[in-house]
């Protein structure tokens, strides 16, 4: 991630982006807004249950860090055999969906693992910064692009979908491709369900009209909605203000001290945008033209990880972290 809800933002302020020929192909559009979390599906699967959760993360973090070119193209090769890239889902999922999740995830994070390091909770106080931070940028996203108070929108209204508008193929299409890339099982239902339970995780974890979350995770849960901070949306506006970077200070790359920036995460996010649009339409017009080559989608879709931003198969280590 970025949180659920600046991608979701993402997603809206792509469609103003493409090109027409883009957006004839894609009358729905609008309605497939969930398609955007990406691999975050994994996540959101069963997020209840703690087994679950926890082996569906060191899935997700396979598919963050690995081979995110070669998925791409088995998707779009198994769709292309089925003959069911003729469909839009199967087309919005990955394009505007799959790889703008990717993308937007690759280009922001190295910025927010550098303020606030990885996914994992500091051992000690539980407290997860990274799900901190990316929750109080969410806020932000949704004050600056929506104009909405976080804290009393009914943000799960955002992420509902229509079961009928997830076709059988799209489903057996990400199932095929998770297990010729990853060898991962079953792996279709597991985003069919995940489709659906999305808006709930919304209401049950970020929507907090009351900010009652904020007493009931921290005193009354377990470790795993303990810290608050990271999920509930009723949250002050300025505390996302040192995070921002809108004085263009200088930051490196977590795992790299010699890639130096002064963006600030706002730019990141433009920068994404522009480099998604390009991304999509091109894809789109390969779709169009049906000829699924390997060379042209390696060329289009770059091979980096969404954690680190630098090429996939690269080892993680955060090495370098801001003092604050
Ligand atoms: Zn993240």
């Amino acid at each position: 991630m970025p949180g659920p809800k600046t991608h979701d933002i993402f997603y809206k302020n792509l469609k103003g982006k493409l090109n027409s020929r883009t957006l004839d192909s894609f009358p729905n559009y609008d309605k497939y807004n969930i398609f955007v979390q990406g691999h975050d599906f994994l996540i959101y699967y069963d997020f209840y249950n703690s087994k679950v959760r926890d082996a569906n993360i060191n899935l997700s973090v396979e598919l963050q860090e690995h081979r995110f070119q070669e998925f791409v193209y088995n998707y779009l090769k198994t769709a292309k055999e089925s003959g069911s890239l003729e469909l839009e889902d199967v087309r919005l999922f990955i394009g505007p969906g799959y790889v703008m999740h990717h993308l937007l995830d690759a280009y922001a994070h190295p910025q927010i693992i550098y303020y606030s390091g990885d996914h994992t909770r500091n051992p000690k106080t539980k407290i997860w910064n990274h799900g901190v931070v990316e929750n109080l940028l969410d806020i932000y996203m949704m004050e600056t692009f929506e104009g909405c108070d976080a804290k009393s929108y009914r943000v799960y209204k955002d992420f509902k979908i229509d079961e009928d508008l997830i076709s059988n193929e799209l489903i057996k299409t990400i199932d095929d491709s998770l297990e010729d890339t990853y060898e991962i099982a079953g792996g279709g239902p597991i985003f069919k369900k995940a489709f659906k339970q999305l808006a709930f995780y919304m209401r049950l974890m970020k929507y907090d009209n009351w900010g009652l979350k904020t007493q009931f995770f921290d005193k009354v849960l377990g470790p795993f909605a303990k810290c608050s901070k990271a999920f509930s949306y009723h949250r002050d506006y300025d505390e996302v203000l040192p995070y921002l970077n809108l004085n263009h200070e200088e930051w490196v790359n977590p795992t790299d001290a010699s890639i130096v920036s002064r963006e600030s995460f706002i730019d990141l996010y433009l920068k994404a945008l522009e480099d998604g649009a390009y991304i999509v339409d091109e894809l789109e017009k390969i779709c169009q033209s049906g000829v699924i080559n390997k060379d042209d989608i390696y060329s289009l879709i770059p091979n980096i990880s969404s954690v680190h931003g630098l090429e996939c198969e690269r080892e993680v280590k955060i090495l370098n972290k801001k003092k604050w």
